[in-house]
């Protein structure tokens, strides 16, 4: 290949023996390809907690201080390259925990400076460990590399322009840039944050804007499996997946991919691989534009959940053939940047999800203008993925008859409206034990393991 973009997560960076590893695999990648991988890197895995807890919690401040450049310091000697390539940055950071009250949450752009510093160590760190091993290597600050963003501090969007900057920027480097995931700048300089897990995002931006080959991310699982592990331990590696399966996937609760990360990859056909660090032998799973070309390419690949999901209905008796009652109602969800999951309706009901809730109070003044509103919070979204499967004749009976059997509700289901995706509402504690469920008794156990060998 010419060129491939490597993320490496949180635990692939934060664990020494990992670390080792990671370094091993971009190594091996400098000499096949044609230029250097770019790398891309999050925090050490729960510092950017640790930042959390200390933008928000004044009174631990000066504890969870010295707790982040501990952790780091004793890192650094831990893998072998000593303190002095972060020495400058702890200085900053010490000298800039010093300026901060002890008094009140961070400002949201102070929080970003404070987040950021997680992913400017690690990169410092993992570009040393490279330059001890004999590569050219640079740590590049994302801002500095192009990814520039609005200001939307914890959350910001990448502009158009980054592309054409983090191409020119990275495209030509004769070393390694080791660049920081998660995090952008605004136009006048100001560090900004993609929002959690949003490392995975930054590798896509990168990987889009040089035309790289391939993006890897390289994390703790052997690639996207078919179901939560934590949830089901026996969850297998899914060996293929769409663009829009992994998408559907990562949006309802996948968090081994931020739900942003396979835009630009879309958007230039690049395909996308997530592999475990620690098995880099295992074959991972593959993402691309294509669906599976074989002819039983409707199975079901992988169930995710979201939980913390709240469902708003808003009934109205003028519903009945008023036209103009559902534009009016989703004019409000717009205007007040409520993201609508899953939607139902009936002849006189509407019936959205919610998962982020906080600017729901304002809007609900409004849509009790238009009906009577009913708020159920405490429920989560399942989702059953796989390209063709809702078609799948008898699928949703299949789903609900098991379900059914061990007295689970279903409070809202959505069918149809997507060819990849049966998603349905469920008591937030239920989830687990559905997915669990499903997981069996549609046979992914068993049946995912047998695919990947033959993908
Ligand atoms: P990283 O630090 O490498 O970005 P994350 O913790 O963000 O890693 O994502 C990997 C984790 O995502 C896994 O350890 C697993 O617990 C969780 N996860 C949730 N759903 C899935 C799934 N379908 N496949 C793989 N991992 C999943
Ligand atoms: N370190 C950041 C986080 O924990 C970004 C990432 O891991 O992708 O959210
Ligand atoms: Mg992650």
């Amino acid at each position: 290949m010419q060129r491939v973009v490597l993320k490496f997560g949180g635990t692939s960076v934060g664990i020494a023996s990992h670390f080792a590893g990671a370094q091993a695999l971009v190594l091996s990648r400098a000499k096949l390809d044609a230029k250097p991988p770019i790398v891309v890197v999050s925090a050490l895995t729960g510092v950017t907690n640790l930042l959390v807890d200390y933008a928000a919690l004044p009174g631990r401040r000066a504890a969870l201080a010295t707790q982040v450049a501990g952790r780091h310091a004793s890192f650094a000697s831990e893998i072998g390259v000593g303190v002095a390539p972060i020495e400058t940055l702890l200085a900053e950071w010490h000298e800039r925990t010093a300026s901060h009250s002890t008094a009140a949450a961070l400002p949201p752009a102070e929080r970003d400076h404070v987040l950021a510093f997680g992913e400017r160590l690690s990169a410092a760190l993992f570009a040393a460990g490279l330059r001890a091993r004999g590569a050219a290597a640079t740590a590049v600050l994302a801002g500095d590399a192009g990814l520039v963003t609005d200001e939307r501090f914890g959350a910001a969007h990448p502009l158009p322009e980054s592309a054409a900057l983090l191409a020119q920027s990275l495209g030509a480097r004769g070393d390694i840039a080791v660049v920081t995931g998660f995090l952008g700048r605004t136009a006048d300089g100001r560090v900004t944050t993609l929002g959690r897990g949003g490392s995975d995002y930054s590798a896509a931006l990168v990987g889009a804007a040089v035309s790289a080959d391939e993006i890897q991310i390289w994390t703790d699982t052997s690639g996207m499996l078919s179901a939560d592990p934590r949830i089901v331990p026996e969850a297998r590696p899914v060996a293929h997946l769409s663009f829009a399966e992994a998408s559907e996937l990562a949006y309802f609760g996948a968090k081994v991919l931020h739900p942003k990360t396979l835009l630009p990859a879309i958007e230039r056909g690049i395909a996308v691989r997530i592999l475990n660090t620690a098995r880099p032998d295992d074959p991972g799973s593959r993402i691309t534009a294509t669906a599976d070309p074989s002819a039983d390419s409707w199975r079901v690949k992988s169930i995710a959940s979201k939980k913390r999901v709240t469902a708003v209905t808003i009934v109205s008796t003028r519903m009945l053939l008023a036209h103009g009652f559902l534009a009016r109602v989703f004019e409000v969800f717009g205007r007040h940047h409520l993201v609508v999951d899953l939607v139902t309706t009936s002849e006189v009901s509407i019936s959205v999800t919610l998962d982020d809730t906080s600017r729901l109070d304002d809007a609900l003044a409004e849509l009790e203008g238009i009906g009577r509103v009913e708020v159920r919070e405490g429920l989560a979204v399942v989702a059953v993925v796989g390209e063709g499967a809702p078609a799948r004749l008898g699928l949703a009976g299949h789903v609900f008859t098991l379900l059914g059997g061990v007295g689970i509700g279903v409070e809202m289901i959505s069918q149809g409206a997507s060819r990849v995706n049966l998603s349905f509402v469920v008591r937030e504690d239920d989830a687990d034990r559905t997915v669990r469920l499903l997981h069996r008794g549609l046979g992914l156990d068993a049946e995912v393991g047998e695919r990947s060998a033959a993908n």
